[in-house]
């Protein structure tokens, strides 16, 4: 340090450059003195070095701990020899900054005594004269060693984060995109799939239906075994991929739970009768059957406890009943059990069957065949469905499978409205079956509809009933009988019943599982009334009934035999348009339909059906969605587009390999009425073709289309405060000034008269507005439009529009004026 240096006394703070000469000599000797001390202890190093070649003049000891040094040996040392080798070479630029700026904090790598580097914060002053000639430098510097570790692991943390995250994002990408193939490819294998198997199964029916030597009919049934086994086991494995990869929806759609319940059983019915098993079920009359939910998964589920129960059951019944868990206001809880009195399943295993590819037994699985999956699949469908499943057995006495499932409460569909539930009531009737399942539900049925019965489980009993009956003078006026019955059959009973006058009063419905040849004829000699198949869908047996208590006492030739096919018989023989490129199916339908009394046009691909179409009318367009040269999406879009107008809507019902909630979404934005998946079953085709068949007939010669389609009532309805006369007077005003309105706007038309056009184009608008006719207004709006200057093409277009338009809403509004129905 030099003589100068030493009278100017660091002061003030450390940090500031020192300010000389604020005090009298005495006073500045003490602040020294205060100064030196402050020196001396403070935590961080400081040291003075010389401004020329940094010589380390005076240190405080903190400084030459930092270091490792004592703080006479750093005493003549360079401040550089301090600097790591990496650091050295910026020392001269800092040094130059800081004598230019007065102040210089930078960061740097120092060395230690023993030849460690460390990291640094140095806070350099130059101290200067008068003149700015730099006397000193002050080096307050920090070992940052500890800042620098935690800065850096929190660097290294942030890095690893933001390789973690970008890791999941990717990895989470990956799995969108692969679940999004797997489930793609779930679908086009489904489709792939499913269409040769649709013909397979269904060209061997119809060859199994001809006239075959015992030996290739027996082949042929082996050959549809296979193919249904696989078909299932396809399924099963396609189902349970979709579930595990997330892509099984629960549908929520309206539907009727009795309807759907029934065509499960009717399904069933044949498996079960060709084992010699009884069916039957019950719907508790509380259950309510408009439901919100998925009858595809309900049925699924039903179908597979069902075919289990008949698989593993080879006497007895199989009985599928429903009724209430809990009810709230929106939602119901329903029950459903179906028991069998079958093999049973052992008490260890009973939890262990709800496994994927578990069976309860090894043994039985060969006997039986099977995947293990179906009750899996349910298993995760219940639960979906906010239920659970469980099962109550014991070994062979039989098994009941439970489940519950959630639903809401549906609307659209009306409860089924008892038909004249009056003349039934206290009706007396007599029912004789073997099996107590089946008596008791008949009972229950019969007693839900008012009805008083007494039941007979063989044919002795029965007549022992009717006699006691006519004795007390309260005799049956109805007799259900099983046909199929140990020691006397049905068909028996009624001989012996016939026999005795005072007996043979009652009508009779005989009910069969197994039809025989020769039954009807045996049936009508005998004059039974009515014969049923089972299982028996409680409608069917009412209006059965109901038709048999309306017949004449003497039963003549001429009447004929009540079955479920007569009671069934309001079908229509339709002219069908099929379009369908594959061969073998073609085929398959073709037969199908012809079968079942229809008429059957085929088209190859879209083309085909719109030539077909327009040159003969058709009932009902079955169509194909996989065709070449125009798909069965675009042929319906394209057909739709054309009907626009006419007041005529063709009927399609789609058939498609793909069944998923949004494909069914594309078939009816397209157009469609209506869908069958493939394999097609006979039952499922019938189900969809006489479903949208059975929609409002309308005339064909007549462009006439249903008022709710060109009008909405309910706003028009406001719009005339409710009152009907008015609004037949409004309609009357607006027919009868309708012609000048329309020739108005014609004339306007062709002198090109924009103005003139406007003009009448938006009086028109004014009142088409009071009718809640919304495309007749939108067309008008269009025109208004048009009028201020578009193209005479465009006018033309929209006007020769406006004229299908109104057309269509005068004929709206004739059948309101008219009191036609609105649909
Ligand atoms: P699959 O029937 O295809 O083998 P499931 O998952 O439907 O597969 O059934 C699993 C197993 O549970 C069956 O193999 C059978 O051992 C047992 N099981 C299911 N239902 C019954 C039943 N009603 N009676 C006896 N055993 C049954």
């Amino acid at each position: 340090m030099t003589k100068d240096a030493e009278k100017k006394r660091p002061e003030g703070d450390p940090e500031e450059p020192l300010e000389q000469g604020a005090a009298g000599p005495a006073r500045a000797d003490e602040a020294f003195s205060t100064w030196a001390q402050v020196f001396q202890h403070a935590g961080w190093g400081l040291a003075v070095t010389d401004s020329e070649d940094q010589t380390l003049r005076v240190m405080n000891p903190a400084f030459a701990l930092m270091y490792g040094y004592d703080v006479e040996e750093l005493q003549g040392m360079s401040l550089a020899e301090l600097f790591s080798p990496q650091s050295r070479p910026s020392l001269a630029r800092h040094i130059h900054e800081v004598n230019e700026r007065g102040r210089l904090i930078f960061e740097s790598q120092h060395l230690r005594r023993d030849g460690t580097v460390f990291p640094v914060l140095v806070n350099m002053t130059a101290v200067k004269d008068d003149q700015g000639n730099v006397l000193y430098h002050v080096n307050n510097i920090q070992d940052i060693s500890r800042q620098k570790r935690t800065e850096e692991e929190l660097q290294r943390m942030a890095v690893q984060a933001e390789k973690h995250e970008r890791k999941a994002k990717l990895a989470q990408k990956e799995a969108e995109t692969a679940s999004q193939a797997k489930g793609e490819f779930l679908a086009n294998m489904s489709h792939e799939i499913r269409t040769p198997m649709n013909s397979i199964i269904g060209l061997t029916e119809l060859v199994l239906d001809m006239e075959l030597e015992p030996e290739p009919r027996e082949y042929l049934g082996l050959v549809k075994y296979s193919a249904h086994n696989l078909l299932k086991l396809l399924n099963d494995i396609l189902d349970l991929s979709k579930v595990e990869a997330g892509k099984l929806d629960i549908e929520l759609i309206n539907f009727d739970l009795r309807q759907s319940m029934a065509l499960t059983m009717n399904i069933q019915a044949q498996a079960a009768h060709s084992k010699g098993l009884e069916l039957a079920y019950h719907i508790h009359p509380e259950v309510p059957s408009a439901l919100l939910g998925d009858p595809g998964r309900l049925r699924q589920i039903t179908t597979n406890l069902l075919n289990n129960a008949i698989k593993f059951t080879d006497q007895g019944e199989v009985v599928l009943r429903v009724t209430v868990e809990s009810q709230k206001e929106n939602e119901v809880i329903l029950h459903f059990s179906v028991s069998d009195t079958g093999i049973g399943i052992p008490m260890q295993k009973q939890e262990a069957v709800f496994s994927a590819f578990i069976q309860a037994n090894g043994s039985t699985t060969r006997q039986y065949g099977g995947t293990g999956l179906g009750l899996t699949i349910s298993k995760r469908l219940v639960e979906m469905m906010g239920g659970r499943i469980w099962v109550e057995s014991e070994e062979g006495q039989g098994s009941t499978f439970h489940f519950t499932a959630r639903f809401g409460l549906g609307h659209g569909y009306a409860e089924p409205v008892p038909m004249d539930l009056a003349a039934l009531k206290n009706l007396r009737v007599l029912v004789v079956d073997d099996n107590a399942a089946s008596r008791n539900i008949l009972k229950e049925t019969l007693a839900g509809w008012g009805m008083e019965s007494e039941a007979a489980s063989d044919t002795l009993k029965a007549i022992a009933a009717l006699k006691q009956g006519h004795q007390r003078r309260h005799s049956f006026a109805l007799i259900l009988v099983d046909a199929h019955m140990p020691g006397m059959d049905g068909f028996e009973l009624v001989e012996q019943i016939k026999q005795v006058p005072e007996l043979a009063e009652a009508k009779i419905i005989m009910l069969t599982s197994v039809g025989q040849r020769g039954d009807a004829t045996r049936c009508r000699k005998l004059g039974i009334t009515a014969y049923l198949s089972k299982p028996l869908e409680p409608k069917d047996l009412q209006q059965a009934i109901q038709t048999v208590l309306s017949r004449p006492e003497t039963i003549t030739d001429t009447l004929p035999l009540i079955t479920l096919h007569s009671l069934r018989e309001g079908r229509r023989y339709l002219r069908i348009l099929l379009a369908e490129d594959d061969p073998a199916s073609q085929t398959l339908f073709q037969r199908l339909l012809r079968k079942r009394g229809h008429m059957v046009v085929t088209a190859g691909h879209g083309r085909e059906v719109l030539d077909a179409i327009e040159k003969e009318a058709f009932d009902l367009l079955l169509m194909d969605i996989q065709m070449p040269v125009m798909n069965g999406l675009e042929a319906a879009a394209a057909i739709r587009r054309n009907e626009q107008g006419l007041g005529r809507r063709l009927p399609i019902i789609a058939v498609t390999g793909y069944d998923t909630e949004s494909d069914r979404a594309r078939l009816f934005e397209a157009g469609m009425d209506g869908y069958v998946s493939k394999p097609i079953t006979p039952e499922k085709l019938f189900e969809a073709i006489e479903g949208v068949a059975a929609m409002p007939e309308r005339p064909d010669n007549q462009t006439y289309s249903p008022v709710t389609d060109v009008i909405e009532i309910t706003k028009l309805m406001v719009n005339v405060g409710g009152d009907r006369s008015l609004l037949k007077e409004m309609i009357r005003i607006f027919l009868d000034g309708l012609p000048e309105q329309l020739s108005n706007i014609k004339k306007a038309v062709s002198a090109s008269d924009h103005e003139a056009l406007k003009d009448a184009a938006h009086s028109l608008k004014g009142t088409v507005g009071h009718f809640a006719a919304k495309a007749a207004h939108e067309t008008i709006l269009k025109l208004e439009e048009a009028a201020g200057g578009a193209s005479p093409e465009r006018i033309a277009e929209i006007l020769s529009q406006l004229e299908k338009e109104l057309t269509r809403l005068k004929q709206a509004l004739l059948a309101i004026k008219n009191n036609r129905p609105l649909i």
